[in-house]
């Protein structure tokens, strides 16, 4: 029997069903969701099993502890975006991010982009109230529109073939992007199953990938050992990023491994620390230690974007300072730990909007709403994620 088939033992693509999910959507013509499900799967692949086996490969060589993992991208991809500029300008400020960081690395850099499926978001809570109306939080374009609307708030199936077409072509179109050089890979929070499911293919050897992206990952909110999306998860060969959050303990990292990755093998596992400035160095060294102690062939990040968000009003607010911060913090623990500070994940526009406080970017909370452009969380503008490559370069330098 192959190690593959050991691996995911008693996984089928719809086993998470059996499981407590979520931060999944209530739909209620439950015949309209199945006929969405059955279109979906069969539809094109977004990815081919094959470009997600390559990038398999790369984050083999970087769990060796060589070389860079650059994720980046929006938040949420809304259905109004313009596909062809939106794939030219997030393209173009890899390259200036990669033409930085390249000079200080020793090995490849993996370009990841946040795109071609990022659109189904987690909410904290899950209803909205304004001026005494409530109702259900905007879980992304995939799910409902963001118009605080009663029949635009309500979840539709069908948004999920949008979501796939308009996949499609922004996947086609970032490829052509890069016809020559090293590819950027797409990636995609795995938190809509009844969308992933379908669209999980076999390849010759049959063994099961997502097509939807080359990598997905495990939101903060979601990753319960026993719960569907890990479920969901450990059944396929892409590339699996984890979320790991202030509440995650040593204990839980290690059971939630061991569940996605019981073979241990090289490039599955892509750890995503988000913690926060002033909690990352009580919170990251015993995480990374466990691991360690086990030999466990991880690949450890860090996402310096959602542990430092605190509300101002109606805005969520972000600071340069303190996602630099968790940058510097991030690396020299890794290096006090003898661990391979892998890469960083970022919430990033290639436009220059105005959403994260400091820099190249607004200097106070009214500069805000000059150019807020986001359909969820701030994300850097272009240059302040160049300016962040700059600074990682020189960390790394
Ligand atoms: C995100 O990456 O947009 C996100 C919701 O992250 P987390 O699950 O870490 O909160
Ligand atoms: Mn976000």
């Amino acid at each position: 029997m192959s190690a593959t088939l050991v691996s995911n033992l008693g996984w089928f693509p719809a086993s998470w069903r059996g499981r407590p999910a979520r931060q999944m959507p209530a739909y209620a013509d439950e015949m309209l969701l199945n006929a969405v499900e059955a279109r979906l799967s069969g539809a094109g692949p977004v990815v081919a099993c094959e470009d997600a086996a390559l990038l398999r490969s790369a984050m083999a060589e970087l769990a060796q502890g060589r070389g860079f993992l650059l994720q980046g991208g929006d938040c949420a991809e809304s259905f109004d975006d313009p596909v062809a500029e939106q794939v030219a300008g997030i393209a173009g400020l890899f390259d200036a991010m990669s033409e930085r960081l390249k000079p200080a690395l020793n090995g490849p850099l993996i370009e990841v982009a946040r795109i071609a499926g990022q659109f189904a978001k987690p909410r904290s809570a899950h209803e909205e109230t304004r001026d005494g109306v409530t109702l259900p939080a905007y879980r992304g374009d995939i799910v409902n529109g963001i118009e605080f609307e009663a029949a635009v708030r309500k979840a539709d199936p069908q948004r999920m073939l949008r979501a796939h077409m308009q996949s499609v072509g922004t996947a086609a179109s970032l490829s052509a992007a890069r016809a020559t050089g090293a590819p950027i890979f797409t990636s995609h929070e795995a938190l809509l199953l009844p969308y992933e499911e379908p669209l999980t293919r076999r390849d010759s050897a049959g063994r099961w990938w997502a097509t939807s992206g080359h990598m997905l990952w495990l939101g903060d909110r979601t990753r319960q050992v026993d719960g569907a999306h890990v479920e969901y998860l450990r059944g396929i060969e892409n590339v699996v990023g984890v979320k790991c959050g202030p509440s995650l303990t040593a204990d839980e990292l290690m059971h939630l491994v061991n569940r996605l990755d019981p073979l241990n093998s090289d490039g599955k596992l892509v750890l995503i620390g988000r913690f926060g400035a002033r909690k990352i160095g009580e919170l990251l060294p015993p995480l990374m230690r466990a691991l360690k102690s086990e030999g466990r062939a991880v690949v450890w990040t860090i996402d310096p974007m959602h542990g430092n968000t605190s509300m101002t009003g109606k805005r969520k607010v972000r600071r340069l300072p303190d996602i630099l911060a968790e940058i510097d913090a991030f690396f020299a623990i890794a290096r006090s730990e003898g661990v391979h500070g892998g890469g960083v994940h970022l919430e990033m526009s290639a436009l220059d909007v105005t959403e994260c406080l400091g820099g190249r970017g607004p200097a106070s909370i009214d500069e805000l709403e000059k150019n807020w452009l986001t359909a969820c969380d701030p994300r850097l503008n272009r240059a302040q994620a160049i300016d962040l490559a700059t600074h990682v370069a020189e960390l790394l330098g």
